[in-house]
């Protein structure tokens, strides 16, 4: 297929000198610990700038990227090969569309990635959105009923539109502290990863401004308000996710076919409700029983019973 065709890098040259140097270094560390090719799956909702950061990491147009259109429904693979090392990202439509996830979209997606292994999951939202709802954490809930919940121990969130000067007075920090907060919050709850399981091993955040016209340092990189270079940054990131002692998710035939990855206890739910039956339906059978035998009885009688019960 023509979307798989392994091509070389160039685009790495288009980036100023200081980033080059930062990302071969970054890949010859990669190298080292043996790991020659990277799978990474970009998702998240549409038009929250997915397919623009998949563009602004390759350095060239290789996705088409559009203000309103939705996009097409197919993911698509680009792959990239530099020295030895190759690189594949994959971007994927928004997985929501009226209000709702989208089954069908979520469906296609999983069948592009069976027998591939995500390395990397880049969730994408903006950073200049001041509301977390319910439909965020249906759509991380998707990707985790999906892939597994391990997804999130190889996953990374990334806001866009980075460069905006914050509300409130806020400084671009605590803003951008506010931010990932609210979105590692839904990230939580939709993944349903306990407190005890983040310890040591939070999501992390990272900045993206994929606007041309991003501020740039003295070397041309692009920054960020904070004065960040955010391209090493985002790669850096992804290359400690990668280094984090965690497995990648290999998407075969069990993992999107077979029950939900984190519903494997649904076996245990027969005898759950065998045991309700006769212990608790049962049981109130009997009192409902008994009441209705006693309301039979006329008042004056029961009167007498219990008198009756008394003397003996
Ligand atoms: P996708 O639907 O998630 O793939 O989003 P796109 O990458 O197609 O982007 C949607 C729109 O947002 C396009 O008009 C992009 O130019 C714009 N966009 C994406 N990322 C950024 C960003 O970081 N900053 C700014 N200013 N615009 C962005
Ligand atoms: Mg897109």
């Amino acid at each position: 297929m023509a979307s798989q065709l392994i091509r070389e890098w160039t685009g790495i040259q288009q980036f100023p000198a200081a980033t080059q140097t930062k990302l071969l270094e970054m890949l010859g560390k990669l190298k080292q610990e043996d790991v020659n090719t990277l799978t990474i799956l970009v998702m998240g909702k549409g038009g929250v700038g997915k397919s623009s950061t998949v563009n602004s990491i390759i350095g060239e147009r290789a996705v088409a990227v559009s203000a309103f259109q939705s996009e097409g429904p197919r993911p698509v693979m680009v792959s990239r090969s530099r020295a030895g090392f190759t690189l594949n990202i994959i971007d994927t439509p928004g997985l929501v569309e009226g209000g709702y996830v989208n089954d069908q979209a979520l469906e296609i997606i999983k069948r592009f990635l069976l027998n591939k292994t995500i390395d990397v999951l880049v969730y994408v939202d903006r950073l200049d959105v001041y509301r977390v709802d319910n439909l965020d954490r249906q759509v991380v809930k998707a990707i985790t009923d999906s892939f597994g919940k391990e997804i999130w121990r190889r996953g990374l969130v990334v806001l866009t539109h980075a460069q905006l000067s914050p509300p409130d007075g806020l400084s671009y920090d605590d803003f951008f502290s506010r931010r990932s907060e609210a979105v590692l919050k839904v990230v939580r709850l939709g993944a349903r990863i306990k407190k005890q399981d983040i310890q040591g091993s939070s999501v992390p955040v990272v900045l993206v401004e994929n606007s041309g016209r991003c501020n740039k340092n003295d070397s041309d990189e692009k920054i960020l308000p904070n004065g960040t270079a955010w391209i090493p940054n985002l790669v850096k990131t992804i290359t400690d996710v990668v280094s984090n002692g965690s497995k990648g998710i290999l998407v075969d035939k069990k993992l999107i076919e077979g029950p939900n990855p984190n519903e494997r206890g649904k076996f245990l739910i027969p005898f759950i409700l065998a045991f309700q039956y006769f212990f608790v339906v049962k049981r109130i059978q009997r009192w409902i029983q008994y009441d209705i035998a006693m309301e039979d009885i006329p008042a004056w009688e029961k009167r007498d019973m219990a008198v009756a019960s008394r003397k003996f």
